[in-house]
């Protein structure tokens, strides 16, 4: 009976194996169809001066234009991207629509940022790519910014480093996202010469009625480290009046969040212009 049971549940959990496996396959050969027909878009988050929500900029954010399942976020999706290789492909589609928009959508000093995978850092012409990209859309390779979160610096840091000084020669500048959550060394600001440091969701949430005051310590001491390395703070995910304020007191000039707006679509943000 033990027995039994026993390959009952192992031919349950191959069963379970199984299905994953084919979803998978299923995403992976949906993913590829997306991307033959552009499926994955830029949805655009304004980056903005807290003190009066004035726009300096936009975060591109992907999303997955899906003809069944409509707009998808990366959550849904990213992680098998990842997995079967398919990232760079997809980036590059968002990057090149984002930046397409650019004239379009942009005064000349605003910029927008695009998200970073890990994996661009293998490519050896990805400097090459970007000044390609800015010379066919016409922009200026200032309203262009890149974020990486710290999980990517670890990587290859010899590899990292010359892309960041090449694109950095070319004025392209470097955000590193989600700071605070991941293996932060203060080498990596110095040694990647990082522009700006967008603090972590995770400390704006409860930064507000003194509730949590070791969230308010961490803001502090990267408002401190940021003004010591003359480095810009961009604070992510703020949603209420009260984080916005807190934020202000700590010397923090720029966020973004769903208090000043979701990410929308090029469509949505020029109409609602
Ligand atoms: P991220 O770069 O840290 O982006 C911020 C995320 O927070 C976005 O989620 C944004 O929609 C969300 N957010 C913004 N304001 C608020 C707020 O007030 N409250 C809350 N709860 N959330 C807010 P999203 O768009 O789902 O993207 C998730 C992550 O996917 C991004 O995190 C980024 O790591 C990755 N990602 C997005 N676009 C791309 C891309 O084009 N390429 C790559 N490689 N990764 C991307
Ligand atoms: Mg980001
Ligand atoms: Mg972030
Ligand atoms: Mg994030």
């Amino acid at each position: 009976r033990a027995k039994a049971g026993g390959r009952h549940r192992f031919e349950l959990f191959d069963e379970k194996l199984h299905d994953q496996a084919l979803a998978l396959l299923e995403t992976e050969s949906d993913l590829r169809r997306g991307a033959n027909r552009q499926e994955f878009i830029p949805y655009f988050q304004p980056i903005v001066r807290l003190i009066d929500g004035s726009v300096v900029g936009y975060e591109a954010l992907m999303r997955w234009n899906h003809p069944d399942k409509g707009i998808l976020p990366p959550g849904a999706f990213l992680h098998v991207a990842e997995a079967s290789g398919m990232m760079e492909m997809l980036d590059w589609q968002v990057f090149e629509h984002a930046m397409r928009v650019i004239p379009h959508l942009l005064e000349p000093d605003q910029y927008i940022n695009l998200n970073f995978s890990a994996r661009h850092f293998r490519s050896p012409i990805i400097d090459e790519r970007f000044v390609q990209l800015i010379n066919k859309c016409g922009i200026q390779p200032r309203q262009v910014r890149i974020e990486v979160t710290e999980g990517a610096l670890l990587e290859n840091s010899e590899q990292i480093g010359a892309v960041f000084r090449r694109l950095h020669e070319i004025g392209i500048e470097i955000a590193l996202d989600d700071f605070g959550t991941g293996y932060s060394s203060l080498s990596y600001l110095h040694r990647f010469n990082m522009h700006t440091l967008k603090i972590d969701r995770s400390f704006i949430c409860d930064l507000e009625a003194n509730e949590e005051r070791s969230s308010t310590d961490v803001v502090r001491a990267i408002m401190a480290l940021s003004t010591s390395q003359r480095m810009e703070v961009v604070a992510e995910g703020i949603e209420t009046q009260g984080q916005r304020d807190a934020l202000i007191a700590l010397g923090c000039e720029l966020g973004q969040g769903y208090f000043f707006a979701r990410p929308q679509s090029l469509e949505a943000l020029i109409a609602g212009r």
